[in-house]
């Protein structure tokens, strides 16, 4: 028999798995689901067989992730496409914190769960969720290659200049701070789409991804390695987000809990889950947003520009740290269809080499795309990000290694 080549990807997050089966063959999805609300009364799994492009529902509790898994099982098997498949060749795990341990795709076992698991003091809200789709994966096939891919692994390149923060070492070291970087699986998948797009080798060329989505970061990467992000201990640091606030003074924290008599737990969530575009405005929807800056609105425009000043400053920071950039990549729901975003970020940036070519930054479309003027010195390109594809390549590239 032919060796398996399929692939499960699961996105474990703490209420939710996110999953695709993949044929690695030709890179094409023969199933996609989500289970939502895990642990309520309201859960809900959706799936879709896309060969066939039948859509089911399951609507009713569905207890905690080992459940979830175990539905979603249930549902691969009545598509004929079962956990037990022997053309199932690996599943894929999104790990959120790997931490500086954690440098590529690695094998899972008894060792790696245990580091993953001393990673949760910094990445409390992920690694406990990925952990558990982990170990669920293993209990039902415990004889099939698990593989985890980190989204802090694509950063782990970053010289310490940039990783660093100008804290005393001893006491960052003790605690394991430092900028990691995050949506690492996304830059590294988008970097590489983008040097295809140019038709060169990813060696060879030097470019900022933007990831603009409910989250967002930055990255620079200069011939296919990462040399600086925005995120740094947590995904908090950096970009205007959805609902978080990105770069801000360290001392409003405590000025927070002095002055304004707040708990460290009031003021995480004031920064990650009330702030951004969200805190700002009321809304952390671009199409909102946008809508609203059509209509006039005075709190959605003041949102929509700290937004793109703080974009342009990164895009600003990035070429000073490349020296030469070859393109600039806007990618994730906003970065892929929000075309005033992508104008504004670049608009006033000539002396730079950058432009926006408007009849092709309003033209919608799914697949990788330049929109900047065909004489530009620097490329502005629309790279839809797969982080699914990415992910279930880098698994396989790592079940075919081992099994020659
Ligand atoms: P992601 O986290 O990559 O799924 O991105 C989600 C965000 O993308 C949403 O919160 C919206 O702000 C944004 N978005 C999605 N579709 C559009 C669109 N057509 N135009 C503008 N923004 C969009």
């Amino acid at each position: 028999m032919s060796s398996p080549t399929r692939v499960l990807v699961l996105n474990s997050g703490s209420s939710s798995l996110k999953y695709q089966l993949l044929d690695m063959r030709d890179s094409s999805r023969l199933a996609v689901g989500l289970v939502e609300r895990i642990g309520e009364q309201t859960s809900r799994l959706k799936h879709t067989h896309v060969t066939d492009g039948d859509t089911r529902e399951q609507n009713g509790p569905i207890a905690d992730h080992e459940a979830a898994l175990k539905a979603v099982a249930g549902e691969l098997s009545r598509d004929s496409l079962g956990l037990d498949s022997p053309e199932l060749a690996a599943i894929g795990h999104r790990v959120v914190h790997g931490g500086m341990f954690f440098t590529e795709p690695t094998l899972v076992d008894d060792e790696v769960l245990t580091e993953i698991e001393r990673l949760i003091p910094v990445a409390p809200l992920h690694n406990p969720a990925n952990l558990t789709g982990l170990r669920t994966a293993r209990s039902l096939r415990p004889d099939l290659p698990q593989v985890a891919v980190f989204d802090t692994a694509f950063h782990t390149t970053m010289p310490e200049s940039a990783a660093r923060y100008a804290i005393d070492p001893r006491i960052a070291d003790r605690h394991r701070i430092r900028r990691y970087g995050f949506h690492g699986t996304s830059h590294a998948y988008v970097s590489r789409e983008t040097a295809r797009l140019l038709g060169k080798d990813p060696a060879e060329v030097n470019v900022i991804v933007l990831h603009l989505g409910n989250g967002a970061s930055a990255s620079a990467v200069e011939g296919g390695r990462c040399v600086d992000t925005s995120m740094g201990l947590t995904p908090l640091e950096g970009l205007v987000m959805g609902t978080r606030s990105g770069d801000l003074d360290p001392a409003v924290i405590f000025h927070l809990e002095r002055v304004g008599g707040m708990s460290t737990d009031e003021i995480d969530t004031l920064l990650n889950k009330r702030s951004g575009l969200f805190g700002l405005c009321g809304d952390n929807d671009m199409r909102e947003i946008r809508r609203r800056v059509d209509a006039g609105d005075e709190a959605a425009k003041l949102a929509f520009d700290i937004y793109i000043h703080r974009l342009k400053k990164y895009i600003g920071a990035y070429y000073a740290v490349l020296g030469r950039v070859d393109a600039v990549a806007f990618t994730a729901g906003v970065g892929e269809n929000a075309a005033p975003v992508r104008e504004a970020a670049v608009a006033g940036l000539e002396g730079l080499g950058l432009a926006v070519d408007a009849g092709l930054n309003a033209v919608r479309g799914d697949g990788p795309r330049l929109i900047s003027p065909e004489d530009a010195r620097v490329k502005v390109a629309v790279v839809p990000t797969d982080e699914e594809l990415e992910i279930a390549t880098q698994t396989y590239a790592l079940v075919e290694k081992n099994s020659h």
